[in-house]
């Protein structure tokens, strides 16, 4: 075993297998600059692992819908660069890639004005926001895409195998034990780039130690709704140039599943979901969306004398609390899940470390908060690019 072998053999080892390490490792091994590299995956949890609140990859919603603020070029960049990516994905494979074209209609409480970012998508409309089903400030709706994380992650990881990438499961406690037995037996000689895309692991990974890392925990339900097959948001409350405020949603996925939330606690590392915010964000989801109750549920009885009584037994029971009843037989599991959220926002540059006495080059692609689906293909191909020693566009 040698450490010191030529520079343009020695092999890339990307840290993370979520939709960030996974999307970084496609871009890497599709570049013409890594030709003759061979190119590493090491990772704790793997997407065909059980759910898990520390894989924020596999919780998420997911659906694409930006909150990049009017001026976040950087943000809106990598956004707009994945809704490209996935729309046209979505476009050659249909919904076997995990992805589902669909109307998305965003409502706003407190303000009457929404993200420009929007106005970048197909059938982008502004709509009367009395037609809403609850009461609303502002109404647009525009055709977006939602995900099924398992689904589209089997996808990469196999795209990652296809093209020659190897994939390990282990635990990096410290950057320096890339440089020791046994993590050397893995890739023969040292790494000439380390791609950091570990999440909220950026935290504790030593040699990182970003104690800007936090998690915002986020409460979600999934429901068997097959009949709906269009997206609802509603945002109280200022965003604050990021996820301020809060945000009910609805995304359907080509599934037939429905996943309905949200909640955003930050700092909070409770993995257990909590009753009373599932029965909330039934509650909530119902109000920006009474399709969701089962069409059976909805349907009017035949006979008048009845629907007299179904109505009286509304009224007693308190409707909201009626109808939130009638999703209990669809309703599969509540689930948590951690976003791996930065003070300053994702963090995406160059720098680097000295191991066994070598420099290597540190990527680092992690702290993506609630955007990491959105933005993946972007902060991927930035990454690739840092690395190449590429400019990026000033913005
Ligand atoms: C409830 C919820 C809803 C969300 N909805 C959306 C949405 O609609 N749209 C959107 O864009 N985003 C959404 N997100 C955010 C999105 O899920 C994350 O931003 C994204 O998954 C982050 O991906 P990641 O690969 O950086 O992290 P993760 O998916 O958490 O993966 C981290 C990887 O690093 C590995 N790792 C960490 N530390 C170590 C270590 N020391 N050694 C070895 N391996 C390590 C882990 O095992 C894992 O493989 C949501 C998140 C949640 C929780």
């Amino acid at each position: 075993m040698s450490t010191t072998p030529r520079a343009e053999e020695r092999p890339l080892l990307i840290l993370g297998a979520g939709v960030i390490g996974l999307t970084t490792a496609v871009r890497l091994l599709e570049s013409p600059s890594s030709a003759g590299r061979k190119v590493h995956i090491i990772a704790d949890h793997h997407p065909s692992d059980a759910l898990d609140a520390k894989y924020a990859s596999g919780i998420a919603g997911a659906h694409h819908l930006s909150f990049a603020d009017d001026g976040d070029k950087r943000q809106r960049r990598w956004d707009m660069r994945t809704f490209r990516v996935m729309y046209d994905e979505w476009r050659r494979d249909g919904e076997a890639s995990g992805l589902m074209g669909l109307t998305q209609t965003e409502m706003w409480v407190g303000s009457s004005k929404h993200l420009e970012i929007y106005e970048e998508h197909p059938d982008f409309k502004v709509l009367d926001p009395t037609e809403a089903p609850c009461k609303v400030d502002h109404m647009v709706s525009f055709t977006s895409l939602t995900i099924t994380p398992a689904l589209y992650l089997a996808g990469l990881e196999a795209r990652v195998r296809a093209l020659g990438g190897i994939i390990h499961r282990a635990h990096v406690s410290s950057l320096h034990d890339l440089a020791t037995l046994p993590f050397l037996t893995l890739y023969s000689v040292l790494p000439a780039a380390v791609f950091v895309c570990v999440g909220l692991g950026a935290r504790s990974l030593l040699g990182i130690g970003d104690g800007n890392v936090f998690p915002t925990r986020g409460q979600v339900v999934r429901v068997r709704a097959p009949w709906l097959r269009a997206g609802y948001t509603r945002q109280e409350g200022s965003l604050a140039g990021g996820e301020g405020g809060q945000r009910t949603y609805v995304i359907p996925r080509c599934t037939g599943d429905v996943i309905l939330g949200g909640t955003r606690e930050e700092r909070d590392w409770d993995p257990y979901p909590r009753a009373q915010t599932g029965r909330d964000i039934l509650n909530r989801a119902l109000e920006i969306c009474p399709e969701l109750e089962p069409p059976h549920a909805r349907a009017c009885a035949l006979d008048t004398a009845e629907k007299n009584l179904e109505d009286a037994w509304a009224t007693e029971m308190g409707e909201a609390e009626e109808r939130v009843k009638s999703l209990q037989g669809v309703v599969v599991e509540h689930l948590v899940g951690f976003r791996p959220s930065r003070l300053g926002g994702t963090r995406l540059e160059r720098a680097e470390v000295r191991l066994a006495g070598e420099v290597v080059a540190l990527i680092h692609n992690y702290g993506h908060g609630g955007a990491g689906w959105q933005s993946s293909w972007g902060c991927a191909e930035d990454a690739v690019a840092i690395w190449e020693g590429k400019n990026l566009p000033k913005l």
